[in-house]
């Protein structure tokens, strides 16, 4: 078995979900499908929920954007729509039903029970088109087998019982292959949680850890796991191989085509990642996998935008001994903040993480109880593995340099953002 994971680019279309078709119909082993939301469809939800939660008057207005949006992509699909428009019209009740009523005052429970239709839509129109001229795919509602706790928009994952529900629901009995849907999940009490922005890799790669898979193959806008992001630098390569270290600790830096938390499970049961493209389904891309020999690599340089640079000074003079460390740790963990880089010294503590704006005020009050503050937001971290001095040049050059660390693999610069 393997396991195919669609993001909403892929989707974005009419023509999209006929491609998809396609390259799913060039597979004959069995296969679970699994698909994000379409095109910037998370993104209109956001909006949803931003004026429901807030009760802003935009909020049908909003509401309506995403139907729009999808029911062009189903007019094109469709000729006889009597089905697509039953199973959609099922999904609006719902989704109507919670945006007519009274928000709750848990924000992130609100978050995850709207954003996920999205998700649920995408997966109807796509496994009711494939199963347009002959039942092929069956549709897997995926809250009901991927378990996680409470801790709504970025649930944990039950992987127990996740693995007993899972091999129940996806049994190949009678079908060759699933549709079901990324970052949602269900709670033990069937509330729907997300496993974070960008979630969908985290899934496929926990089913396939789960089912025991052969392979995954994310299907990309970008022909492969490339040394730089194609869309900022010109002269960019494909790495054909690369090892589950490399690949994690590249999406660690910030690369976005892999999310960070997709190599773990696959790595933990060496499962190969395939890196495919979706535009050109006949290139090979690249492969994540356990390699004995070892593989060179060209310089891969990231740039994660986005960070703050705190810099905390405790206000008697005293050390940032081992006590304050934890202790602002846990103040960071409170914030749910990645932390990408840290540096010390005596009397100073620097260190980067996820700008969030909205948190950001509080965080800085509760660190200014017993440090001088200071920071930048406005910056990015660029990581740059398997540096060479005319790369760092290139990359680097005249900008002024907040933070610089270096080891023999990597060199790391916090930077102003151009
Ligand atoms: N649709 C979700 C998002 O845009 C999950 C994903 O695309 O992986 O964040
Ligand atoms: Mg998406």
């Amino acid at each position: 078995m393997k396991v195919y994971k669609f993001g909403g680019a892929s989707v974005k279309s009419a023509a999209g979900v006929r491609n998809l078709q396609r390259i799913i119909n060039n597979e004959n082993e069995q296969l679970i499908v699994v698909i994000s939301a379409m095109g910037k469809t998370t993104n209109a939800l956001e909006s949803v929920i931003d004026s429901f939660f807030n009760r802003k008057p935009d909020l049908m207005k909003n509401v309506e954007t995403v139907k729009a949006y999808h029911e062009e992509i189903v007019s094109e699909l469709f000729e006889d729509r009597t089905l697509i428009d039953t199973l959609l019209g099922e999904l609006y009740t719902k989704l109507y039903k919670i945006v007519e009523g009274q928000p709750s005052n848990n924000y992130d429970y609100e978050y995850d029970r709207i954003v996920s239709f999205g998700e649920m839509i995408s997966t109807t129109i796509v496994s009711t088109y494939l199963n347009k001229e002959e039942k092929r795919c069956r549709l897997i509602d995926v809250r009901n087998c991927l378990k996680t706790d409470d801790n709504f928009r970025e649930g944990n994952v039950n992987l127990d019982l996740s693995e007993k529900l899972c091999h129940a629901a996806f049994t190949f009995t009678d079908v060759n292959c699933y549709v079901t849907q990324g970052f949602i999940a269900g709670t033990l009490t069937n509330e729907t949680t997300t496993l974070g922005r960008e979630g969908s890799d985290y899934t496929a790669a926990i089913l396939a850890n789960l089912l025991n898979a052969e392979s995954l193959t994310i299907w990309k806008d970008v022909p492969g796991v490339m040394n730089a992001d194609p869309k900022r630098y010109e002269e960019v390569v494909i790495i054909p191989r690369m090892s589950y270290k490399e690949a994690i600790e590249l999406s660690y830096c910030g690369a976005s085509v892999i999310h960070p938390k997709t190599v773990k499970p696959l790595q933990n049961k060496k499962i190969p990642l395939f890196v495919r493209s979706f535009i050109e389904p006949e290139k090979q891309g690249s492969v994540i996998n356990e390699f004995h020999e070892k593989v060179q690599m060209p310089p891969i340089y990231i740039n994660k935008n986005n960070q703050v640079l705190l810099t905390l000074r405790p206000r008697d003079f005293s050390f940032i001994a081992e006590e304050r460390l934890s202790k602002i740790f846990s103040i960071l963990a409170s914030y749910k903040l990645k932390v990408s880089l840290i540096q010390m010294s005596a009397i100073s503590f620097s260190l980067c993480v996820d700008y969030n704006v909205a948190h950001f005020n509080a965080l800085i009050s509760d660190l200014k109880d017993e440090y001088e503050v200071l920071y930048n937001t406005d910056v990015e971290l660029i990581t740059i593995r398997h540096y060479t001095q005319e790369i760092v040049d290139k990359l680097v050059g005249e900008k002024i340099v907040f933070v610089q660390q270096r080891n023999r693999t990597a060199i790391r610069f916090v930077v102003p953002t151009n």
